[in-house]
């Protein structure tokens, strides 16, 4: 039969984006079914070509509802629709894949469990009841299973699992749900959970999992392999529970994530507003931070001293199971020792956490790259990225113009990679501080993985300027490459004008706690003139000695000298306040003299210092376990509505230079006069905000600039976020903040690879 007509047309469309291995031309299928059309579909190594023939009228719905209702795993980035010849197709059909498919695809990240697998997870009838590896092409492990590319059963951990008669039908047939979902099984022919003690007994138990909950129940504490490597996990209604996994994880003071069953259980103990509940429910399930809710039955001790809660929805089969069983929030929280990469492999697990975990529930499917929690939170109107990681790598973010293919090996601390290819920057899941072995070889791990995955042979190295960052000696000895080192801040703020395709010039707040100045000092708190090749410091905080170097990070009550004794000279010794007298006079001398000799004391400009030196001059703490602790805690303290701020003052010389002794003498005053912390915290914030608001209006008349964009670790402090993206809105400036990768040094290797690419254009 032979069809004729005018009407009867054929078109060839090409799709872009993520489009392979989440169920997209089983989609595409289903959709030329709807609308009685012929043709076929097949991935190709730019992503998926539909040739499709039928009625004006239906494909051009087909074509509607292609774009609006795609499957929630895929991303179009571009549909290419051109006339074809009529072919006569006497069906719609998915066709084979071919050997050089899926070249320079895009690989998704892993998602939590969809609603359909989650009712058949608790379905009695249905044949996958409780089984704890439940999948369909919607949801389920993606990215930390994936060896090589395509993205095929054989090249995933799941390879050691022959699928059974019933899940390779499911597997082959177009119309079903779980066509082609790699990591397909069930109890017959799947992974499975086991339980086992610390010494590595297997625990005798007809359901491991109720097992492991009673467990938890009692107080134990629990090494839980779930989608990215291992959780410690503890019930985090129980104070002991929790105090020991604290103590056994070397884990101080830092909080710790939980996790509940769903949003009415969380709302027990914190605030979810409409926008914070969306995203805990989202496909990514990330860490969501919450406003604690006063009176709670959370132990004290999963967040002290601070006004939030970071909770997650449970994101795999498994996690649901164990909710089921009753508990308002469990701690869960990376499972390794602190500083550490978390453990993923189940025999790594048993050695490194042996001290920590009383019990192990493990499973023999293989994680083969690990991907911690992401952590998110609302702060002015957005979501903001603390930690980007599982449910969002490797997504790219999307570039304005194409690039070379690049490598950037982020900084030192939180440290993330990025390779680009073409319009597309692909930063890698959170690695971690680089500061021992483990972690660079996981860093290292990374790179060779991500670069396996996504096909790209980077020709260009970019790195930060610091000379001892391992990342740095990393990109020194890669010898086939061309190396372009960063500035620190250039970085941070290039970053944020990628994720919003801006170039410059911009203004460029880039306020953090470290990175390697141009004149070989200490940077952190600038201002600067940016373009993406380059940049000019327009104006910094005045520099301070950091008494001790890394000392003065660990102990910032060095800092609250060095800042009041740039700030009252000799008088320090007469100054009345509590902080001196705890010191004592022994050690005042000596830090003084280490200032006054300029012995092993680096001059600093940054704004994570002055936040830590104001911290311990009203008295919060005069030591940190974790970098920005002080300032974390200050900005806690903060009651929130003040407009008083304190004196402040510049200089030029050439650049502008922000005095820190106006602002540091001001905040003595108050205490001398006994104004109660929490306004002296707001008073300096707002003091902030004003100063660099000033500053920018200064800047906008002498540069001509209008664009202001804010990056550095400082701006995870969401009083200064917003207060400031207010004070600048209403001085009519543009102002561009971070949506899409962090603000911290966890976002910075996308900058250093968009300088690099603008630098070799150049
Ligand atoms: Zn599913
Ligand atoms: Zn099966
Ligand atoms: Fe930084």
């Amino acid at each position: 039969m032979r069809i004729v007509s005018e009407d009867y047309i054929a078109r060839r469309l090409q799709v872009k984006g993520i489009v392979q291995g989440v169920g997209f031309r089983p989609f595409v299928y289903q959709l030329a079914h709807k609308y009685g059309l012929k043709g076929e579909v097949a991935n190709t190594s730019s992503g998926v070509t539909i040739h499709i023939e039928g009625s004006r009228e239906q494909i051009e719905c087909f074509e509607a509802d292609l774009a609006t209702r795609c499957p929630p795993l895929a991303q179009i980035t571009a549909v290419n629709g051109c006339p074809e010849s009529v072919r006569n197709y006497l069906d719609f059909t998915i066709a084979s894949s071919r050997g050089e498919e899926a070249v320079s695809t895009l690989i998704a990240p892993d998602v939590s469990i969809c609603g359909d697998c989650l009712r058949e997870l608790f379905d009695p009838e249905d044949r996958r009841y409780h089984y704890p590896f439940i999948n369909c092409t919607n949801c389920g492990p993606r990215y930390t299973i994936i060896d090589d590319i395509p993205y095929d059963r054989p090249q995933t951990s799941m390879k050691h699992f022959k699928m059974c008669a019933q899940c390779q039908a499911e597997y082959d047939d177009p119309a079903d749900r779980r066509f082609h979902a790699q990591p397909n099984a069930c109890a017959l022919c799947g992974p499975r959970v086991s339980l086992y003690d610390k010494d590595r007994k297997k625990v005798a138990a007809h359901d491991p999992l109720a097992h492991a909950a009673a467990l938890l129940k009692q107080g134990f504490i629990l090494a839980i392999k779930g989608l990215g490597g291992f959780h410690l996990a503890a019930d985090a209604g129980n104070s002991d529970a929790v105090s020991r996994l604290r103590s056994r994880k070397q884990r101080e003071e830092k909080p710790l994530a939980m996790m509940s069953v769903d949003p009415a259980r969380i709302r027990q103990y914190a605030r979810v507003g409409p926008e914070e509940e969306k995203l805990l429910t989202s496909l990514q399930r990330p860490i969501v931070l919450l406003e604690k809710k006063k009176t709670n039955t959370i132990a004290a001790e999963v967040a002290p001293r601070n006004r939030y809660f970071g909770v997650m929805l449970p994101y795999t089969p498994l996690h649901y199971l164990l909710l089921e069983c009753g508990f308002t929030a469990l701690v869960m929280t990376s499972g390794n020792r602190s500083e550490e990469p978390i453990a993923i492999d189940n025999d790594d697990a048993f050695e490194r956490l042996a001290d920590i975990a009383d019990y192990f529930l493990i499973h023999n499917r293989d994680i083969y790259l690990r991907s911690d929690d992401s952590i998110v939170r609302r702060t002015a109107g957005a979501t903001r990225f603390i930690r980007r990681s599982r449910g969002y790598v490797p997504r790219p973010v999307f570039l304005r113009n194409p690039v070379p293919p690049i490598l950037a090996c982020g900084a030192e601390l939180k440290n993330t990679v990025c390779l680009t290819q073409e319009d597309r920057a692909f930063l890698s899941q959170h690695i971690g501080d680089l500061e021992n072995l483990a972690t660079y070889e996981f860093f290292r791990l990374t790179i060779a993985h991500m670069e396996r995955i996504l096909a790209i042979a980077p020709e260009i190295v970019a790195y930060d300027w610091h000379p001892d960052y391992l990342s740095t000696k990393y990109a020194e000895e890669q010898d086939a490459l061309e190396k372009i080192p960063v500035q620190h801040h250039h970085a941070h703020i290039v970053s944020c004008m990628a994720e919003h395709q801006i170039e410059g010039p911009v203004i460029g707040l880039a306020l953090d706690g470290t990175g390697y100045g141009a004149d070989g000092t200490v940077w952190g708190g600038e201002v600067l003139a940016v373009w993406p090749d380059r940049f000019e410091r327009l104006a910094h905080f005045a520099h301070v000695p950091m008494p001790g170097s890394a000392a003065a990070i660990k102990e910032p009550w060095r800092m609250a000298v060095s800042y009041l004794n740039d700030a009252f000279g000799d008088q320090v010794w007469n100054l009345d306040l509590p902080l001196l007298e705890k010191i004592g006079e022994r050690k005042l001398r000596i830090i003084l003299e280490m200032i006054a000799k300029e012995l092993n004391s680096p001059l600093t400009s940054s704004l994570g210092r002055l936040f830590d030196g104001v911290a311990a001059i009203v008295g919060i703490r005069q030591r940190v376990s974790f970098e920005g602790q002080a300032a974390m805690e200050l900005e806690m303290l903060a009651d929130e509505a003040g407009v008083a701020v304190y004196d402040y003052e510049w200089v030029a010389d050439p650049a502008y230079q922000i005095l820190t002794a106006p602002i540091v003498a001001g905040v003595v005053r108050d205490i001398q006069k006994g104004i109660p912390t929490s306004t002296i915290s707001c008073k300096f914030h707002t003091t902030l905000v004003r100063l660099f608001a000033e500053l920018c209006e200064l800047l906008r008349r002498k540069h001509r600039l209008n664009r202001v964009v804010l990056s550095g670790g400082v701006f995870q402090n969401s009083l200064l976020l917003s207060g400031l993206i207010q004070a600048l809105k209403a001085k009519n400036f543009e102002v561009f903040a971070h949506q899409q990768v962090p603000c911290n040094d966890g976002g910075i290797a996308l900058g250093q690879a968009l300088v690099a690419a603008a630098r070799v254009r150049t």
